[in-house]
């Protein structure tokens, strides 16, 4: 066991800081304030590499591990969660499943534009009647000839304001449960006769992320868009979920990293009863408790992180190390607001925002609760 990160992954973290710190910090509060990602900046990702990260060269990617993919959501979501959930929905749950199910023919045509830069990717599986239970699924998909005719519409989809493609989940078979009867396809969202998106839903947190209700009327779809056997759908969406919480995972470390560093950086230089509010040992006492807890969740990501990457049983880990994670994420926030006093509740101060991003870390991609069935259900506990 080794608890110490590789040159190269050491290499790899400082560049993901140094381009969080230099493009992506200055815009934060504009973006959140302004409800909509940075064009120019989603650019920057593209050209940069960082949609690709955990992916083979062959198809684009960048070659690199799932260990180094979380040490970029930490980076970016530092300073900015909306860019982690761009970065997370775009990669861990639409590139997974194509890279997963996809055939030869599916990876060239499209994991190969999602990986190197030219397109953006989401994932449209929440309905209004399905969200912690998929099998309330209602979207449909039915033959005509060799294609598919999609009828439904999606909520909650990340990246669909200005994806280009769209991973989306629908019921196939209704004669059987929808565990069974879900088909995965690959859909145009740009172009594409019967796709609307509506505006970006207005939020609490990751204000500045893209989404939006995504409603699919008469959609035609030729046989090649469709991933993976007809009727796995539920399998390969949850196969994605699991990749994804360990993005989530990643990403609430990040936020609680970057709400800690922000609360120890004022408490330096904020003095009261003629001292700086970091003598204190009450303040001192708590910051170590909030960097401890931190600590841990970030082991427990980078462990889930390499069960991945050694092909071993992560989905448990995935859930152990998101539900951790995020609960530490809400908690830190909260301390750093309040070790920040009314500053820290004020939009100048970067930690009022981070205790929005914070708490959606809890719900999307399976909430607390559900994480805590997937735990359980690992456990043979009858
Ligand atoms: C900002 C944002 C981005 C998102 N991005 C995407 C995306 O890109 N693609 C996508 O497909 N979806 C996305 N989602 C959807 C997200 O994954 C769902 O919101 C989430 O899974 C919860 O579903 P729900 O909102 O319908 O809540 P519900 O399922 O209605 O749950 C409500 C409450 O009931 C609890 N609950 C439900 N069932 C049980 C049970 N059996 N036992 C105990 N408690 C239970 C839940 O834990 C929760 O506390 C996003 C959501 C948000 C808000």
């Amino acid at each position: 066991m080794d608890f110490h990160l590789s040159k190269t992954h050491l290499l790899q973290q400082q560049l993901f800081r140094t381009f969080a710190e230099t493009e992506i910090r200055p815009l934060a509060k504009e973006m959140d304030e302004n409800e909509a990602y940075d064009p120019a900046l989603l650019a920057k990702l593209q050209k940069y590499g960082f949609l690709g990260i955990p992916y083979s060269r062959e198809y684009g990617g960048a070659g690199a591990d799932t260990l180094t993919y979380t040490l970029c959501m930490e980076e970016v979501s530092k300073v900015d969660a909306s860019t982690g959930i761009t970065i997370s929905v775009h990669t861990s749950l639409c590139c997974s499943c194509i890279n997963n199910y996809g055939t030869e023919e599916q990876k060239q045509k499209f994991l190969r534009p999602l990986l190197d830069g030219r397109q953006v990717g989401s994932f449209g599986l929440t309905e209004t009647n399905a969200g912690s239970d998929v099998q309330g699924a209602q979207t449909v998909a039915v033959r005509d000839g060799d294609d598919w005719i999609i009828n439904g519409s999606k909520i909650f989809t990340t990246n669909s304001g200005f994806a280009d493609v769209c991973v989306v989940f629908a019921i196939t078979d209704r004669t059987v449960p929808a565990a069974k009867g879900l088909t995965a396809f690959i859909v145009d969202l740009k172009n594409t006769p019967g796709v609307t998106v509506s505006e970006n839903i207005e939020r609490m947190g990751i204000r500045a992320a893209s989404n939006c209700i995504v409603t699919y009327d008469h959609v035609r779809v030729t046989p090649d868009r469709v991933l993976g056997p007809v009727g796995r759908g539920f399998k390969i969406a949850m196969g994605a979920l699991d990749c994804g919480r360990i993005g989530i995972a990643a990403q609430a470390v990040g936020i609680a990293q970057g709400a800690l560093n922000e609360a120890i950086k004022y408490g330096k230089e904020r003095k009261q009863f003629g001292k700086p509010i970091n003598s204190f040992q009450n303040t001192q006492f708590k910051m170590a408790e909030m960097q401890t807890k931190i600590d841990a969740a970030r082991l427990m990501t980078w462990r889930a992180a390499l069960a991945e990457d050694n092909h071993e049983n992560f989905g448990p880990l995935a859930a152990m190390a998101k539900l951790f994670a995020s609960d530490v994420a809400n908690e830190v926030c909260r301390f750093a607001v309040q070790a920040m006093g009314g500053y820290g509740y004020c939009r100048e101060y970067p930690v009022e925002r981070m205790l929005r991003d914070a708490k959606i870390t809890e719900i999307y991609e399976g909430t607390s609760e559900v994480m805590k069935m997937v735990i359980s259900g690992s456990m043979k506990l009858k």
